[in-house]
């Protein structure tokens, strides 16, 4: 069975995130780089799932900018048998569109049975990128589930809302995001390392893929705009005199909340 897992190189989570303002990309130089760790429990999903599979191929697939070659071998150190990095510098500021049909591409490319993904990126945050990939494909989109199994003609999983929690099941092909319900990604071992340099890294372009990122007829967005976030102010705080009432509806008027 064929696995695809879309992984993303990220500026650290724990770090200071910065947007650079004349770009509006992730301003890199300012954090470590390291791999999304909702991509990592994709991963991790994925190896697990191996063990019970007839042939399993595990190919992580990743549009990110050329430097993150050595963040990304982290993946097959984890344990993925092949990498696909799209590095291409006119795919700086890609929107989600152009995002998607890029990595459906290289996913047709590969060849896939499942595509696993996470439900929304640390840095992005678009939640999109998963449904768009599977509209492309031509496949079912199973979303945002926190648990999976597979068998060799389906995938069955649960997605859990604020309402209850429901069984959704697809015919493979299929995509599936997952949610950080899942185990975090393990530690690669010394054996994994080594095992690593010899595995197979395809490096291609948009033109490879046969996409235009350039092209007039295909709709895309732009960013017109980006500023900072601006700092968060003290809330207001009502103590109660008898008069909380007033103050609080006085407060909802004032502020258009009423
Ligand atoms: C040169 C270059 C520079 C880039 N710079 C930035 C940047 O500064 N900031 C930024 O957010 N993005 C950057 N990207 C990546 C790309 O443009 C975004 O990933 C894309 O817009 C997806 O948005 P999202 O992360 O909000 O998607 P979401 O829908 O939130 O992602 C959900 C899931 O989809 C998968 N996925 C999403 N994007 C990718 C990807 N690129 N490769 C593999 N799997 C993916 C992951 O599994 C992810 O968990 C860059 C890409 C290139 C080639």
């Amino acid at each position: 069975m064929k696995i695809v897992v879309l992984m993303k190189e990220v500026p650290d989570t724990y770090g200071e995130r910065k947007l650079n303002l004349e770009t509006g990309l992730a301003e890199r130089s300012d954090s470590e780089a390291v791999l999304d760790e909702i991509g990592e429990r994709a991963l991790e999903l994925a190896l697990s799932l191996a063990g019970s599979l007839d042939s399993p191929e595990i190919t992580v697939v990743s549009m990110t900018p050329e430097s993150a070659t050595t963040t990304l071998r982290k993946a097959l150190a984890m344990g993925a048998d092949k990498l696909v990095h799209i590095a291409d510098e006119k795919l700086v500021g890609a929107d989600l569109g152009l995002t998607a049909e890029v990595l459906a591409a290289a996913i047709r490319r590969t060849g896939f049975d499942l595509v696993i993904a996470g439900n929304l990126s640390t840095d992005g945050q678009g939640g999109v990128i998963p449904a768009m990939l599977a509209e492309l494909l031509g496949v079912p989109h199973a979303s945002s589930l926190t648990s999976v199994e597979v068998s060799a003609e389906r995938v069955h999983g649960t997605r859990e809302t604020d309402g209850g929690i429901m069984e959704v099941a697809a015919a493979l092909p299929a995509v599936i995001s997952i949610t950080e319900r899942f185990p975090a990604g393990r530690f690669p071992n010394f054996k994994g390392i080594m095992a690593a340099k010899k595995k197979p890294v395809e490096k291609l372009t948009a033109a490879d893929l046969e996409v235009d990122p350039e092209a007039l007829d295909v709709p895309r967005s732009i960013m017109l705009a980006v500023s900072e976030r601006p700092a968060r102010s003290a809330g207001m705080k009502i103590v109660d005199e008898g008069d909380a009432g007033e103050k609080l509806a006085e407060f909802l008027i004032q502020n258009r909340l009423a």
